[in-house]
């Protein structure tokens, strides 16, 4: 099974690129995909299209999503989706426990969480699709 993770802006500038892809190493994950990649304002919308992020939260996080360059990964494991979900850890970092890349590294503000995981296995294909589409580039 595959599942589409981005290392996000804040996670890259804190230098932490490394040790997330190294928790990825030890947990025998491998990588299918990597890239660097500037996205657009217009990419943001089709990938936090869901309807439970408010229009404040949506804002502040269009900003931190397309000012820097992101890096999209495609991981493949057995249940790849579920793993990652349970190893980047709660939404809000003060709430993930330790162990987790959230709950090790992450800080306040809640929307700088270091990294995104698809939460289910429905919409892997679609984000890694929008993400590596030239067309969605800065
Ligand atoms: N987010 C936020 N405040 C919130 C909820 C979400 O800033 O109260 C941001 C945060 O960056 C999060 C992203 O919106 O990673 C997407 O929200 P989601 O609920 O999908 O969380 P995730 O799947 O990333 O844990
Ligand atoms: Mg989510």
């Amino acid at each position: 099974m595959e599942t589409f993770v981005i290392i996000k802006p804040d996670a890259i500038r804190r230098g932490l690129i490394g040790n997330i892809i190294k928790r990825f190493e030890q947990k025998g994950l491998t990588i299918l995909r990597i890239e660097l990649r500037l996205k657009s304002r217009a990419w943001c919308a089709l990938h936090y299209s869901s309807p439970d992020l408010n229009s404040q939260i949506y804002h502040r996080l269009k900003e931190v999503m397309t000012r820097q360059p992101l890096i999209g990964i495609v991981l493949e494991g057995e249940k790849a989706v579920t793993v990652l979900r349970r190893m980047i850890g709660a939404t809000d970092s003060t709430q993930a426990w330790p162990g987790t890349i959230r709950g090790d590294f992450g800080t306040l503000p809640v929307h700088e969480n270091l990294i995104h995981a698809s939460d289910s296995e429905d919409i892997v294909e679609q984000e890694a699709k929008y993400f590596f589409d030239p067309r969605t580039d800065c």
